[in-house]
């Protein structure tokens, strides 16, 4: 079967590492973002701009989207110019952006008006992950149909789940989020704990990795980002950690389910937020209480 034609539209931190991928794959790539500097580059390696979501979704197979958080999503889907005026009847689109999981039943439920078939596919595995092609991927919607473009998910991610019906790809990858808030809060307070009272942050390191304290965001936060103090380069921004947090406390509210370490994540990236760190990669919270207590978790230059 002749590989699909996809628009392929938000080519931020993820998008344009995962856009890049599926042409590399073969995939002949119509693409769109607000930003033009990505789009160019796209386009130098083989892409067809658009200049419109509603262009990007003509005459292809498959639209994809990647985009930071809901109002995007319902904008670029939704809204005046967007996929579902382009897109032809047969067509799929993959949102593959965390959102809310009503969100994407809503955007599912107009889609399917236009008789436009929709799949939500978060992803995990940060932006590395994106680069590498080793994302986790959990879906939601019919089944069959993610059989039927597993093709293209497969060449964006190395792990590929079918979750159950629209919106609970969105659901597994919120709780996962509670735990990336959770988790990274903690590595945080630990590693400025252990500095204050003397020990060096890379025997701090090298002790925990090999311990029971060990885990993922260790090791993506704490090398790269948490000991060369360079928090700008490509990551994860707080500002979606802290939209992911508030989806999870939101849902909570309606499912009564009490999320107390939640809370207190959400407000810790708050502060990042409040503080004008929004853009940085999450694991910048870190120099908030550095300041507090006075000390840096940052491994010595030899
Ligand atoms: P990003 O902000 O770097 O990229 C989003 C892109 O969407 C930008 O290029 C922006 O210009 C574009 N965009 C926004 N509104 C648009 C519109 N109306 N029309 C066209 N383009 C538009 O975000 P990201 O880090 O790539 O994350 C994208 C999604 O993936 C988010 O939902 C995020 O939570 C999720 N995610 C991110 C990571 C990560 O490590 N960065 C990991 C897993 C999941």
């Amino acid at each position: 079967m002749a590989k699909q034609k996809i628009g392929f539209i938000g080519l931020g931190a993820m998008g344009n590492h995962m856009a890049k991928n599926l042409i590399k794959a073969g995939y002949n790539l119509t693409v769109h973002d607000l930003n033009p500097q990505p789009v160019k580059e796209l386009v130098s390696s083989g892409a067809k701009e658009a200049k419109s979501c509603a262009e990007a979704a003509e005459g292809v197979e498959v639209v994809i989207t990647m985009l930071p958080a809901d109002d995007e999503v319902k904008t670029v889907c939704l809204g005046p110019g967007g996929v579902l005026e382009g897109a032809k009847p047969g067509t799929v689109l993959i949102d593959m952006s965390s959102i809310a999981p009503h969100t994407s039943k809503q955007v599912a439920a107009e889609a399917q008006k236009k008789r436009v078939k929709f799949l939500d596919a978060p992803v995990s595995g940060g932006t590395v992950g994106a680069e590498k092609a080793t994302l986790t991927i959990m879906v939601g919607g019919d089944k069959a149909l993610l059989d039927e473009h597993m093709e293209i998910l497969q060449v964006m991610g190395k792990t590929i789940y079918h979750v159950g019906d629209v919106g609970m790809g969105e659901t597994v990858k919120m709780v996962n989020q509670m735990l990336v808030g959770i988790n990274l809060a903690g590595i945080v307070e630990a590693l400025v704990m252990g500095t204050k009272l003397g020990v060096a942050p890379e025997v701090l390191y090298k002790i925990i990795r090999a311990s029971s304290g060990n885990s993922f965001m260790l090791d993506s936060r704490v090398p790269n980002f948490i000991f060369t103090g360079n928090f700008t380069q490509p990551g994860f921004a707080v500002d979606l950690l802290r939209k992911d947090l508030g989806l999870a406390l939101e849902s909570a509210k309606v499912s009564k389910v009490p999320l107390f370490m939640t809370a207190q994540a959400y407000q810790y990236f708050t502060r990042a937020t409040a503080e004008g760190l929004g853009k940085k990669d999450m694991s910048v919270v870190i120099e908030l209480l550095e300041k507090t207590v006075g000390v840096q978790v940052r491994k010595k230059v030899e």
